[in-house]
């Protein structure tokens, strides 16, 4: 009810005084703000960034992300963390295919972004972006935790559309 103004019936006037959010942008809200990762750990990289990552020193869960499924079909993100052999490379793609849309892909260490100190190796894939899109890259061998911290926020920040975010992290973590 817009009282006894007769310009506020305008539907011009309406629309520049309610703003509504598309769903899909409250929908992103939610999905940057809770994302649920998959958890896959497949080397040392998994150790050292990731599992200290979710540690109390560094608690990943302060953003609200440290629910890892066990189960893609419940998962947001994939976590490639460590070396991805040949022989394991059609069941990362098998699980990227079970997951549901959107999701992301996150690549953390050397050897999941080219194949690291493997790369010249008759058994490891030269980058997990061979086998599935990937959204942040995350460098190191392994990569610390923090960069890790950085590489979800710089995530939530691409559910989100933050331009700035991401054009201020450039060089440190680089999206996909
Ligand atoms: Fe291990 Fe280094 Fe490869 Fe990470 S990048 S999985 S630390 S060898």
């Amino acid at each position: 009810y817009f009282g006894d103004n007769p310009d506020l019936y305008n539907v011009h006037e309406v629309k520049r005084l309610v703003h509504l959010a598309p769903v899909e942008k409250v929908l992103n809200m939610a999905r940057a703000h809770s994302i649920w990762p998959l958890g896959f750990g497949l080397a040392c990289c998994a150790i050292e960034g990731l599992m200290a990552a979710q540690g109390p020193r560094y608690d990943l869960s302060r953003f609200g992300y440290e629910v890892l499924r066990n189960t893609a079909r419940q998962a947001d993100v994939m976590l490639v963390a460590g070396t991805v052999t040949t022989k394991a490379a059609d069941f990362v793609v098998r699980l990227w295919e079970q997951m549901s849309e959107p999701k992301w892909c996150m690549a953390i260490g050397g050897c999941a972004i080219s194949g690291g100190p493997f790369v010249d190796s008759y058994h490891v894939v030269p980058g997990v972006n061979k086998l599935v899109p990937v959204d942040v890259y995350v460098p190191g061998c392994p990569p610390r935790p923090d960069a890790v911290l950085d590489a979800f926020l710089m995530l939530r920040a691409k559910i989100l559309d933050k331009r700035e975010y991401l054009q201020r992290s450039k060089g440190k973590v680089v999206t996909g």
